[in-house]
């Protein structure tokens, strides 16, 4: 099993360091990182075991805020990590956020204001499904806004992120990356399959011929905004198997370096006979 800090750990493989550069074209989706597959469901089933215990712990200290960030292209798996993630939590204290085009009255403010409104408190753990990234994702392939407006938001959300950890917010950001022929396969199931074909749209299929507008989008959105104190984990995505173990694992290694505790109890509980 993995151990929580040693130098081989997923958690400092897969870590974007500041400032790194990234090549997402050469960058191999279909990595294993040197995992068995035939053994990837019993480390799986060991990392959701703790996560349970975690959660609890963090809950019950009600301390610590954590925010888990998923980013992705579209099939990239987003909705697959949280089934799996989430399904190790409480939901009770677990609130898990997606975020959709912007409603008319979200675009009448500025665009941290629904994300902000949507960070967990202190014992909570949050999933972000799409976050604040997508305002130097969409809106500049879309080009939603312009460039030096965009651009100035690598800034904010820096400083933003900057704010939320200093208040007590543990943030971890996992962008899942596949490749073009994966994301082809994926949508073709999507049109093949009668039970996930509610999930394809036409304009999935116009999103997908704006793939090296996103590729430069993403690369840039993890050189500007990996920091010291709210990482990227890039993740290779192509097999669910690994993205999962590989999620899981450095959440659990990150929660268990805040080393939640179980409240003391108050005095006079201990020894209290129920009658
Ligand atoms: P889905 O995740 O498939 O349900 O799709 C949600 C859609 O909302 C995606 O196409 C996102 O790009 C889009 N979206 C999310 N946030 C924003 C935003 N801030 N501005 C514009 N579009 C957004
Ligand atoms: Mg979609």
């Amino acid at each position: 099993m993995a151990s929580t800090s040693s130098e081989d750990s997923l958690r400092h493989l897969l870590r974007v360091k500041p400032g790194e550069q990234i090549d997402l074209a050469r960058f191999d989706c279909g990595a294993t990182m040197g995992r068995d597959k035939d053994k990837a469901e019993v480390h799986l089933a060991h990392h959701l075991a703790r996560l349970t215990e975690l959660q609890e712990r963090i809950y019950a200290e009600a301390k610590h805020a954590v925010l888990i960030v998923l980013q992705g292209i579209d099939a990239a798996g987003k909705d697959g990590t949280i089934r799996v993630i989430a399904g190790a939590f409480n939901p009770q204290g677990t609130p898990v956020t997606s975020f959709k085009v912007p409603s008319t009255h979200e675009a009448a403010h500025d665009y941290l204001w629904r994300i902000h409104a949507a960070v967990p408190g202190k014992g909570e753990i949050g999933i972000f499904n799409r976050s604040q990234y997508e305002q130097v994702l969409v809106v500049r392939v879309h080009e939603l806004e312009p460039e030096e407006r965009w651009r100035r938001h690598y800034r904010q959300i820096r400083d933003w992120e900057r704010m939320l950890t200093e208040e007590g917010v543990t943030i971890l950001k996992f962008f899942l990356a596949i490749d073009n022929d994966t994301q082809r396969q994926r949508f073709q199931e999507r049109v093949d399959d009668p039970v996930k074909r509610w999930k394809f749209s036409t304009a999935d299929v116009a999103e997908r011929k704006l793939w090296d507008d996103y590729r430069a989008a993403f690369e840039e959105m993890l050189t500007e905004t990996s920091t010291d104190y709210a990482p990227w984990f890039l993740i290779p995505a192509n097999h669910n198997w690994l993205r999962n173990l590989a999620v899981s694992e450095i959440v659990a290694d990150e929660i268990e370096a805040l080393n939640p505790q179980y409240p003391e109890p108050e005095t006079g509980v201990e020894g209290t006979r129920i009658e």
